[in-house]
């Protein structure tokens, strides 16, 4: 295990014990998360180290849960993507002053090939091996390995998204420094991620789906992403919220807790009713470089 000694934000070195949870998807260890004295950053801590990480993934079968179209809940699951791949897309088009598009975290491609369809010069990166084939395969999408990263040269994008990301991304701070260098001068990067300070985070509390321990590293709310963007001298300009998440984080988290079905969709109605900007299950954050 990988402890950590420093607040991923902040630097402090002064963290109070949170909560802890279950990994219900692999492993059942359970994992812990802690609260930065100084600036009030959650993360779990300790992380499994960067070698095996990638053991604790492998409930995710990517491939099974985007091409299969059998039962109730996976149709409503191809309605809602496309739904959401539509405004994903709009959102894309409103904000971005260009057609250079970075998806980071592309999975199976399928963001990407509506960017394509949508008339972008979308490019998109994976480390997932199968998931890039797939991608490639079922949508000839221009999809390369997680590490062309460092080889994409500085202002060369109009529009970087991390769609669920960002939340994974073991070595935040370096690889933020490249990502927002990536951008262009005037350029919107999009960032979705799940909202600690939300309705179902505090209904469900360990057994909130969206800690997803130990995969999720970072348990964020919009003044974590405030600050952690102080360090790249970009500010937010906009929120948008996530209205399925809460139902379908509402489902996993019922799911664990040995709920039904039907308490999981009240739950996730009263997550988007009781919901400001900014206290949805899962929120989008639209960030600009300072004085653009
Ligand atoms: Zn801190």
């Amino acid at each position: 295990m990988n402890d950590i000694k420093q607040c991923p934000i902040c630097d402090s070195s002064e963290f109070t014990p949170f909560i802890s949870a279950v990994d219900y998807t692999v492993s059942n260890d359970t994992f812990n998360i802690v609260s930065c004295n100084n600036c009030g950053f959650h993360f779990t801590n300790p992380i499994p180290t960067v070698d095996k990480i990638g053991e604790y993934y492998k409930a995710e079968s990517y491939i099974s849960h985007s091409s299969t179209n059998k039962g109730i809940i996976n149709k409503l699951y191809q309605r809602v993507r496309k739904h959401t791949l539509k405004q994903k897309v709009k959102l894309v088009k409103r904000v971005g002053k260009g057609k250079d598009t970075l998806d980071i975290g592309a999975g199976t491609g399928h963001f990407l090939n509506a960017c394509q369809l949508a008339g972008f010069n979308a490019l998109g990166l994976e480390p997932d091996v199968d998931a890039r084939t797939f991608a490639i395969e079922n949508f000839k999408a221009n999809i390369q390995e997680l590490d062309e990263l460092y080889n994409l040269p500085d202002g060369s994008r109009d529009v970087i998204t991390m769609w669920h990301v960002l939340e994974h991304v073991y070595d935040l701070r370096r690889d933020l420094d490249k990502i927002t260098r990536i951008l262009k001068p005037d350029g919107r990067l999009i960032i979705a991620v799940p909202n600690m300070s939300s309705f179902d985070a505090k209904h469900y509390k360990e057994f909130w789906a969206a800690y997803d321990l130990p995969i999720h590293l970072y348990h964020f709310v919009p003044d974590d992403i405030k600050r952690l963007f102080e360090h790249y001298d970009m500010e937010l300009e906009e929120m948008q919220p996530m209205k399925f998440d809460s139902y379908y984080v509402s489902m996993l988290s019922e799911k664990y807790k040995g709920g039904n079905i039907v308490k999981a969709f009240w739950n996730g109605c009263r997550s988007n009713l009781k919901a400001k900007n900014g206290t949805y299950s899962s929120q989008i954050y639209i960030l600009k470089k300072k004085g653009h």
